[in-house]
């Protein structure tokens, strides 16, 4: 067993740690402060390549790997949760489906600008009444000619407005036992039908675009339907898994960030004439956020080596998911706690990272639904 990082592993943390602390973490106060998504940070994003980093070259990507690519989610996300959420969203959700599902005419038309950081996608799973409960989409898809013709509404579609692309599922038929069959489509967003509107006022992950989107009587052709069409829910499934090792990575991001900002502040701050780093309590929060997040990190890096290696890891990627995003908040709360009143205020940013961390417990699978995929996985029926 290696626990190294290989050379182009650790080229990529570099990379993208200098490029994160320097461009992205400057920002991040001013981007939550007016919730506004950063399209010049996306844009310097695509042209450093970090848009494909799963992806082959042939398709516009970097032919690195799922490690490589969780270190780059972990280091935007230390900087800027809001950023961190809209990169992972755009590649695990906006183009990795395209890369798992589509025909090569697919990849080079949809998934190449997604990859080359020429365009932004989204993906559009949630309904009002279909949330953990996907199996509920009532969005339809139905053939006319040679196009699908779709009727329907999504909510809380992260990067919608700013995408080119969207990624939407829908029924599609009935299978022999008479149960939905739920497909994915790509949708060019600039079709006609498609209402886009991003009016939500979130506690967290403010600078990340989420959206509603209304679909209706937008038609596409029906080359545009992603994969076998019978198989669309277990698609998107193994599309979730893949984004669950996505979101974890950003929650070890906010934890590590929140450790970073604690440690300091602990080491500087004196109450009873010594640094408040120096009290049992305070180096027992101190000492936990680190263990747990040394932990989460593992569990991340192993979801993705077996993602890498073609093993199943649905059940790797649910204990990371879950573990990493809750120790996200764990520590983001810790780490108000170790500033006092002064964490309470914007200015110190660890109230942000609570905020934003909230969020990756709900995002991509509740930790509900992490821990009723896990029994699932231990023969749970
Ligand atoms: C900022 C943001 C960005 C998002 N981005 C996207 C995106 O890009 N694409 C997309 O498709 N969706 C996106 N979502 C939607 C997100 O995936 C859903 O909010 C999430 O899956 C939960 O669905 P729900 O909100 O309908 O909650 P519900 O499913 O109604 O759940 C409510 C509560 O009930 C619990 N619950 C539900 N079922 C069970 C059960 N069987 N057992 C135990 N507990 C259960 C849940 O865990 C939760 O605590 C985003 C959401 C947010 C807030």
């Amino acid at each position: 067993m290696n626990f190294e990082l290989t050379k182009e592993q650790e080229m990529i943390q570099k990379m993208v740690r200098d490029f994160a602390q320097s461009v992205i973490k400057p920002r991040a106060i001013e981007i939550d402060t007016n919730a506004a998504f950063p399209t010049d940070i996306f844009e310097q994003i695509g042209e450093l390549g970090l848009m494909g980093i799963p992806f082959p070259e042939k398709f516009g990507g970097s032919d690195g790997d799922t490690i490589s690519y969780a270190i780059a989610v972990e280091e935007i996300g230390k900087a800027c949760g809001s950023t961190g959420l809209s990169y992972a969203a755009n590649v695990s959700l906006g183009a990795s489906p395209i890369f798992y599902f589509g025909t090569d005419a697919q990849k080079e038309t949809y998934l190449k600008p997604l990859a080359e950081g020429k365009a932004l996608g989204a993906f559009g799973l949630t309904e009002p009444n279909a949330g953990s409960d996907a199996g509920g989409t009532k969005t339809t898809a139905v053939l006319d000619n040679d196009d699908y013709i779709i009727n329907g509404e999504k909510c809380f579609i992260t990067n919608a407005s700013f995408a080119e692309t969207i990624i939407v599922t829908a029924v599609t038929g009935k299978n022999e036992q008479g149960k939905n069959i739920i497909s994915a489509i790509i949708v060019p967003a600039d079709s006609k039908g498609l209402a886009i509107t991003s009016n939500y006022d979130k506690m967290g992950v403010r600078g990340s675009d989420t959206a509603e989107i209304v679909l209706n009587n937008v038609r596409v052709p029906k080359e545009n339907l992603l994969g076998d069409p019978q198989k669309g829910f277990k698609q998107f499934l193994h599309t979730l898994d893949g984004g669950r090792i996505s979101i974890a990575s950003l929650g070890v991001g906010i934890a590590q960030a929140s450790l970073d900002k604690a440690l300091i502040y602990a080491k500087e701050r004196s109450q009873f004439g010594k640094p408040i780093s120096s009290f049992q309590a305070i180096q027992f929060k101190l000492a936990d956020m680190a263990m747990e997040i040394e932990l989460a990190r593992n569990m991340v890096y192993k979801a993705a080596w077996l993602k890498d290696n073609d093993k199943p890891f649905s059940k790797e990627a649910a204990y990371a998911k879950l573990f990493a995003t809750e120790t996200a908040f764990r520590a983001a709360n810790e780490a108000i706690q170790i500033h006092g009143g002064y964490g309470y205020m914007r200015e110190y940013e660890v109230e942000r990272y609570l905020r934003d961390a909230k969020l990756l417990e709900i995002g991509e699978g509740t930790s509900e639904v992490q821990r009723l995929v896990i029994a699932r996985q231990l023969g749970c029926k």
